[in-house]
């Protein structure tokens, strides 16, 4: 972000100087106040249960000189550069709504109900010959977006996560935005509380295109049932892209083929094909690169090398990440798990080809009182679907996986002593799956084996 003058803040929130100097100037923005330095511009933000006016002394001691405020109770001092605006979060936007008019680099904006991030990680790669900037963490939200805008430096693109859940969010996000094109990955049931309906879900969602210009072009996912034919807006270029090799479309895939469970396809972009090798689990992740290599093409970048970026994603750490070590593979999902998950991702093994499939399988918690019984479904699943070498299981509640068991298992009291035992077990060719639940910590397992290689 380039420095700011309390001078522009004050246009562009239509605040008031309560105390200080208009020329005083800020180059970050901050709204936990524990990230305040003496650049910052820190923003506190009134929740339901928290109001974080206070803060505002903390922030000064750590440095920072310049706050917007929407109480005048608050914590003064003279080179303590205060803007009283009405609304926080409101004058946050208008702040990220400014900061984007002064931009001019293209910026690709990503939306739907699963797979924001994942694209964005794929679209930033696929664009990678130039410099891109691309949201951080998941600051997709009503607050994170400004924050995000605030990021952008010298970058030549950027690619930016809009995620919403409630009526008008979107509207107010796409605002600051203002995408070049835009990416919609998916229409599902998320937030489905608060909008009531998938109609109603896509034009919330639908709204990415309010402030993009007329001739911009939306990317949409065909083979999702919400998008395939959807209503359109005028002005609006619509693109669609499918995993399932529909050849209507723009943007498709064939000749799939899974290998250890990892997809290698052809994609087809607009006439053009290019050879495409994964590193990550799964058909939806076929969508996800036909949709950053659409984006690549539609900046006239080449898909060759657009490819060759998107096989360097290998997903997120410790969520069906996978580990190539010198003598085994790791398949590391030990993030979380629940049933549907654990299944989903043993099933992975099932297309593996290796000397032995290593299944090691933590607690599933919060599954309440029918704990046991889904655990002994797991052990039932693998029984009917898998041909396993071995299954670990440690915890309690793990236990009742190994029950119904007919291949060789063991189970363990605690990681300690399923770390001794693995690190024996383990050999040359074996592909290990680890999963359980978060506070099971088995990604300590996982960082025994990668340090024992
Ligand atoms: P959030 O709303 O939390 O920001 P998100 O939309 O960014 O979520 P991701 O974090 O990318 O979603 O992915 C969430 C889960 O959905 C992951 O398990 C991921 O593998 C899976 N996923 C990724 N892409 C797709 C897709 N196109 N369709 C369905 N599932 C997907
Ligand atoms: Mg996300």
């Amino acid at each position: 972000m380039k420095k700011t003058s309390v001078r522009e803040l004050i246009a562009a929130t239509g605040g008031v100087l309560i105390s200080g100097s208009e020329d005083a100037v800020f180059s970050n923005i901050v709204i936990d106040s524990r990230e305040a330095n003496k650049n910052s511009l820190f923003v506190p933000v009134v929740g339901e249960r928290n109001d974080a006016h206070k803060f505002l002394e903390a922030v000064y001691t750590a440095g920072c000189k310049v706050a917007i405020s929407s109480r005048k109770d608050i914590f003064l001092k003279p080179d303590f550069n205060i803007v009283l605006v009405e609304n926080t979060t409101k004058a946050l936007q208008n702040l990220g709504i400014y900061l984007r008019s002064k931009l001019s680099l293209p910026l690709v904006g990503i939306t739907g109900s699963v797979g924001k991030t994942t694209t964005r990680e794929m679209v930033a790669l696929a664009l990678s010959d130039l410099k891109v900037f691309k949201t951080p963490n998941n600051f997709n939200s009503q607050l994170g977006v400004p924050v995000t805008i605030s990021r952008i430096n010298d970058e030549e693109i950027g690619v930016i996560e809009l995620g919403m859940s409630m009526f008008g969010e979107m509207e107010r996000i796409a605002k600051i935005v203002k995408c070049d094109c835009a990416i919609v990955t998916n229409i599902g049931t998320a937030h489905i509380e608060n909008l009531h309906t998938r109609e109603n879900i896509r034009s919330e969602k639908f709204h990415i295109t309010d402030g993009m210009k007329s001739g911009s072009v939306m990317f949409l996912n065909a083979d999702n049932d919400m998008l395939c034919d959807p209503p359109k807006k005028e002005g609006i270029i619509y693109k669609f892209f499918s995993a399932k090799g529909n050849t209507d479309c723009d943007y498709y895939a064939s000749d799939i083929v899974f290998h250890n469970a990892l997809p290698e396809f052809v994609a087809h972009i607009c006439g053009k094909s290019v050879k495409v090798a994964l590193n990550v689990f799964g058909e939806h992740q076929i969508s996800n690169a036909l949709a950053a290599l659409a984006v690549a093409d539609h900046y006239n970048l080449d898909l060759e090398s657009a490819s060759r970026h998107l096989a360097s994603f290998r997903g997120f750490a410790h969520r069906q990440e996978l580990l190539k070590l010198k003598n085994i593979t790791v398949i590391d999902d030990t993030y979380n798990a629940s049933p549907d998950s654990m299944k989903a991702s043993l099933s992975i093994l099932k297309d593996f080809d290796a000397k032995r499939k290593v299944a090691v399988l933590a607690d599933m918690k919060e599954l309440g009182v029918d704990e046991i019984k889904l655990h002994k479904e797991i052990g039932e699943f693998i029984v009917k679907n898998l041909k396993l070498d071995a299954v670990f299981a440690v915890g309690d509640l793990a236990k009742e996986i190994t029950g119904c068991l007919n291949t060789f298992n063991k189970s363990f009291d605690n990681n300690e002593e399923l770390e001794s035992y693995l690190l024996e077990y383990l050999q040359e060719g074996d592909v290990c799956l680890l999963k359980g639940s978060n506070s099971m910590r088995l990604f300590d397992v996982v960082d025994k084996i990668k340090n024992y290689e």
